[in-house]
């Protein structure tokens, strides 16, 4: 089986070399033609487009940054879609709406051939070890085939049923993660504020039922000064929580927190931070 591989950021590089290590015959393209330097060195074939890769590909897998960035791999007669034909599969693991997802589906279905939504939950690192959560959603066969190949990039999948199940579960789960770490930065910035030990607040909340990976892993970036290389880049986050405020809206479900929320990532946007991992929003909370 071939399998394509579309967008080598920070996720899909680490994603992509997992493939090439479980022995799959790897075709690769990146934007930015440097990504895809490593996973050539490692045996993966470099594809002009990502309309060549989808041609010679069984399988086209995308890890892209927002939906423009979906709809700029997809579409046009470069894209994914030009190079699709029945019987070929297409799984889109960004993170996205709904509604790109479903025209991403209804696209790669009037060319006869699947699609499959698989957002995934993990950072850089689950990513390096092969440990995601993998969220699909749409065509149930082509989930079936490639159960094997996700296996190789996450430790959990699951499959929710029609497209935009998975597209509408990862949003939910961001604007969770968004808020929790948020209120870590507050209680870090008052116990600041009120003369307090910071790193024994991480004591505190780490020993009782608050204790979690995350704040284990961005507890200590956020105390400690200076910059936080992006593993989540902040402007992703940014990202999921607009569309869980669009998604929300199309449903009828108020977010207070969340709204709010939204702004604090919408600032730290302001100051330049997009780029810094999603823990750099405690720069905006904690001021001096
Ligand atoms: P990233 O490092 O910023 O990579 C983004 C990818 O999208 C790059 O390959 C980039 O190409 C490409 N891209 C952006 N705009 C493009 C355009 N207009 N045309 C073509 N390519 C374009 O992001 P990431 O952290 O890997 O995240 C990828 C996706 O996974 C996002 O949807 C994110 O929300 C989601 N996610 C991330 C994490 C995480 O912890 N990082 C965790 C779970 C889910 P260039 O290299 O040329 O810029």
């Amino acid at each position: 089986m071939k399998i394509g591989f579309i967008g080598l950021g920070i996720m899909g590089s680490a994603m992509a070399t997992n493939l090439v290590k479980a022995g799959y015959d790897l075709t690769v393209w990146n934007r930015s033609g440097n990504a895809c330097r490593p996973l050539a060195e490692i045996g993966a074939t470099v594809a002009a487009t990502p309309r060549a890769a989808a041609e010679t590909c069984d399988i086209v897998i995308s890890m892209m940054a927002d939906p423009a960035a979906v709809k700029a791999v997809r579409d046009g007669v470069d894209g994914i879609i030009s190079g699709m034909s029945a019987g070929k599969g297409f799984i889109d693991m960004s993170t996205v709406d709904a509604e790109t997802s479903l025209n991403s589906a209804r696209m790669t279905q009037e060319k006869g051939a699947r699609y499959l939504e698989a957002p995934v939950a993990g950072s850089r690192k689950p990513a390096e070890d092969a440990a995601l959560i993998i969220m699909t959603a749409g065509d149930r066969h082509l989930y079936d085939e490639a159960l094997p190949i996700l296996g190789k990039m996450g430790k959990k999948i699951l499959y929710l049923g029609d497209t935009g199940s998975a597209a509408r579960m990862k949003l939910a789960n961001n604007l969770v993660m968004a808020g929790m770490l948020t209120a870590l930065c507050e209680g870090l910035a008052l116990t600041a504020k009120s003369g307090l030990d910071v790193a024994q607040l991480l004591e505190v909340v780490d020993s009782g039922a608050m204790s979690n990976p995350m704040f284990r892993l961005k507890g200590p970036l956020i105390t400690a000064d200076g910059e936080i290389p992006a593993a989540f880049p902040l402007k992703h986050m940014q990202k999921d929580l607009r569309l869980a405020l669009r998604l929300a809206e199309e449903v009828g479900q108020p977010l207070f927190a969340a709204a709010t929320v939204n702004e604090l990532f919408k600032s730290a946007l302001a100051a330049d931070l997009g780029n810094s991992d999603f823990a750099a929003v405690s720069r905006i909370v904690h001021r001096d």
